[in-house]
């Protein structure tokens, strides 16, 4: 007899149990989602402006970019992802002047730190939020950002005045100072892996003796 009672019991308690699992499932079925089916809803998708995928040059109404082939950004560049070539061109006054031929990035080997965005001395740079770079090949992360024909001309009333020639040559001694320290905190690096000692030794050798 007990086991009879017993055995209706659990039954009811099972269904006990099953009513309460289908109470939550059923508010989960009602309640607006939060995830959101990707790539379905591209055209739909918003991605936040802040979001870094991808350093581009800023380009006005009538294609200019501002980029003066100083190069600052690329002293600054911790991982050596921006790469400047520069070609010298003819002013119509017979001047000669250094201008920008290929900004090379490498978005393979970007950390999306933003010392080039924050230290160029013209605000030439800035990220973009396009965030579907996937590609099958390495080679093709590295772009060309200046990969707009360049109009003809100056620009008739540039965007922002010329920086102070003399707070560029600041700027550029520091970008220099700064890739100097890098440079040498690498190669001390380097040859401390080589001699197998750790970065930071936590005991001096006359420890080890004792
Ligand atoms: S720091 Fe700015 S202006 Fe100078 S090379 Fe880089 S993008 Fe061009
Ligand atoms: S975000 Fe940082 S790592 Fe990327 S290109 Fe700029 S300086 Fe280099």
């Amino acid at each position: 007899m007990s086991s009879i009672k017993e055995y209706f019991k659990s039954v009811g308690e099972g269904v006990k149990s099953l009513v309460a699992g289908m109470g939550v499932t059923g508010r989960e079925f009602v309640t607006p989602k939060i995830t959101e089916q990707y790539p379905e809803n591209r055209k739909t998708l918003q991605i936040a402006d802040r979001f870094r995928a991808e350093l581009t040059l800023k380009y006005d109404a009538e294609g200019r970019h501002k980029c003066i082939a100083c190069g600052i950004c690329q002293m600054n560049c911790p991982n050596g992802t921006i790469r400047l070539e520069t070609k010298m061109v003819e002013l119509p006054d017979g001047k000669k002047k250094r201008k920008l031929d290929k900004y090379l990035y490498d978005l393979g080997s970007c950390t999306f730190c933003m010392l080039c965005v924050t230290t160029c001395p013209q605000d030439a740079l800035e990220f973009s939020n396009d965030f579907e770079q996937a590609v099958f090949e390495r080679d093709k992360l590295v772009k060309q950002l200046n990969y707009r024909p360049e109009p003809e001309g100056e620009p008739a009333a540039p965007a922002k005045p010329a920086m102070d020639p003399e707070k560029l040559a600041a700027i550029k001694a520091e970008a220099l100072k700064k890739a100097a320290a890098i440079k040498a905190q690498r190669a001390a690096e380097a040859a401390a892996k080589e001699a197998g000692e750790t970065a930071a030794p936590a005991g001096g050798p006359e420890n080890s003796d004792k």
